[in-house]
């Protein structure tokens, strides 16, 4: 399996910056062997689609609601996204669980919808501090994991994301050690679970001078990147360096 680097632009680059860094990072795709997936804000999904027709770099909505359509103001719709060429839906970032309260069960609807329209969820999971300092990271992954998933199609493809909350956005990258331990307790639950194919990313402040040594490490199929994703230069030194 190719590794997968994936960018989070979060609420960042409109789509004129959309267009101009997707035309700078198709200048490198040639020499990247890697699955690229852009996730760039919804009002940029439009020049996302437009500027990657004629390329394999591909992209994704940061969210979706979990309805195609009808009375859900300000809700994204999956259905738009398909249109526009979309193929991946974050669901479950640590934003949306924690600035926004999306609990387990609705993630559970969005990772069901996004299969349902064919596209391919990427459901994050991942402790916060405190949760970590009491030791419940398995414990918090376990149930992420188990009621994020419960209507998922297992004949479907599936991209989960273990992002410490604490590593995002923050500069603090989880060791190798806890990159190890948690990749190993996702991987053989996912496996429990029926998940057996589900690439498993690792995601939390990913810069070049960190990105080798974490993929390395077993269970460790790519990273979700948000910061460093910005930079097309950065990025690419990130996707270089496997
Ligand atoms: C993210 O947004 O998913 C993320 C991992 O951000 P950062 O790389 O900036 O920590």
């Amino acid at each position: 399996m190719k590794k997968i680097f994936a960018g989070n632009w979060k609420l960042n680059k409109n789509p004129s910056e959309t267009r101009r860094f997707l035309h700078q990072l198709k200048s490198h795709e040639a020499q990247l062997d890697a699955e690229l997936i852009v996730f760039p804000p919804a009002t940029s999904w439009e020049a996302s689609g437009s500027a990657l027709l004629d390329s394999k770099i591909t992209w994704g909505a940061q969210n979706v609601c979990s309805q195609g359509s009808g009375a859900f103001t300000g809700e994204n719709s999956g259905v738009v996204l398909k249109d526009l060429g979309g193929k991946f839906v974050l669901v479950g970032h640590s934003e949306r669980r924690h600035l926004f309260g999306e609990s387990d069960t609705l993630l559970a609807d969005k990772v069901a919808f996004v299969q349902a329209l064919d596209l391919t969820p990427v459901l994050c999971v991942g402790e916060t501090l405190p949760q970590r300092e009491a030791q419940q990271t398995n414990e918090i992954n376990r149930t992420q994991l188990q009621l994020g998933l419960a209507k998922a199609d297992r004949t479907k493809r599936l991209i989960v994301a273990y992002e410490p909350v604490w590593a995002i956005g923050t500069g603090k990258v989880a060791t190798e050690q806890q990159v190890l331990q948690a990749h190993d307790f996702v991987a053989t639950f996912l496996q429990e679970l029926g998940f057996s194919n589900a690439a498993l990313l690792y995601g939390g402040s990913v810069k070049p001078d960190n990105s080798a040594s974490l993929l390395k490490i077993p269970h460790v199929d790519g990273f979700l990147i948000g910061g460093a994703s910005l930079d097309v230069e950065t990025f690419v030194k990130i996707i270089r360096g496997h």
